[in-house]
């Protein structure tokens, strides 16, 4: 490839080392690259998925004009939040600094999150560069921080101007990939660790999701999922749910709350595949008061939002 072509495909080296790994979304074939061409092939069906915007597009073919617009949909909603922004520069401050100034206090929380799970992974793998999926990544702004350090692959199914083409192609020095999580497009046993991030619980089926990060994890590897509301209680939950269905009804979008699941911690400790450890994020007293006061004056009972941490088991067969 010459200089000129790798400036036009910026994502073509960092594809290259991920292609290896890359399954067709319908067949689960091999994914070849045909030269700089902007499309990759399936190698058993002879399906063809476009890369665009440096993205390639691992979806069922007849699912990109329905994930197109809903996730239109999606973005109008979080533009209105204030969780997605017009602003120069939004996408590659995050999580460290909220330049809207909507959420700076939630986007202080996420990067505390954010900087235990960087100290947990150098503690675990020191200087190694392991393949980390970043599973919803959404715009990508972890997939961005862990590129320093690891071979990152983004993957959401959100290929739009705020989730994966947030960041221009040129400052990705990871691959961003669309896909689903329920489906991943990616080899058995592939993987070091897969990190959920405020993902799996944007689901009907959540163990769905489970079951493809073990999918694709390696035997002995790590799946960590954070910043998803945890409840006590499945009564807790079912009263989240509710108000989520009220609060998206209001905006017009009720269809978005079907797609919402609390989490209990029970569904961590007896889940079959993972033996899960739970971190705390690292509160600061000030919110740690806050939230005790919260929840001493009874008001609704509060998720929490631990770290969770699971190794696979190391044993079971990667054929499922
Ligand atoms: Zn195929």
């Amino acid at each position: 490839m010459t200089s000129d072509e790798q400036k036009k495909n910026p994502c073509h080296t960092v594809l290259s080392r991920w292609v290896e790994v890359l399954r067709c979304p319908q067949c689960r074939g091999r994914i070849e690259m045909d030269g700089p061409a902007s499309i990759l092939r399936c190698a058993d069906c002879a399906g063809q998925y476009r890369i665009t915007d440096g993205i390639p597009r691992l979806v069922m073919p007849q699912n990109e004009e329905p994930f197109a617009r809903s996730c239109a949909r999606y973005d109008a909603l979080r533009l209105n939040e204030g969780w997605a922004s017009e602003m120069p520069g939004f996408y590659q401050h995050l999580p460290f600094r909220d330049l809207s100034g909507r959420h700076p206090r939630e986007w202080r929380l996420r990067a505390q999150s954010f900087r235990v799970v960087q100290c947990w992974l150098e503690r675990t793998f020191g200087q190694r560069r392991v393949r980390v999926l970043d599973a919803g990544a959404g715009s990508s702004w972890m997939s961005r921080c862990l590129a320093e350090r690891y071979e990152v692959l983004g993957v959401d199914v959100n290929a739009g101007p705020h989730g994966l083409a947030a960041l221009p192609p040129e400052e990705r020095r990871f691959l961003a990939m669309q896909g689903t999580l329920e489906r991943l497009p990616l080899a058995d046993g592939c993987l070091d660790v897969v990190i959920a991030n405020a993902s799996f619980h944007y689901t009907r089926e959540p163990q769905r999701r489970f079951a493809e990060a073990h999918r694709v994890l390696k035997p002995g590897s790590w799946l960590i999922v954070m910043d998803s509301p945890t409840y006590p209680t499945q009564a807790a939950v079912d009263r989240a749910h509710e108000r989520t269905r009220v609060y998206y009804a209001n905006m017009g979008m009720s269809e978005l709350a079907e797609y919402y699941t609390g989490f209990t911690a029970s569904l961590f400790s007896d889940m079959p595949s993972f033996r899960f450890q739970r971190l705390r994020r690292d509160l600061s007293w000030g919110e740690l008061m806050k939230k005790w006061i919260r929840e001493t004056l009874g008001r609704s009972v509060g998720a929490r939002f631990p770290i969770w941490i699971g190794i696979t088991d190391g044993t079971e067969g990667k054929n499922g």
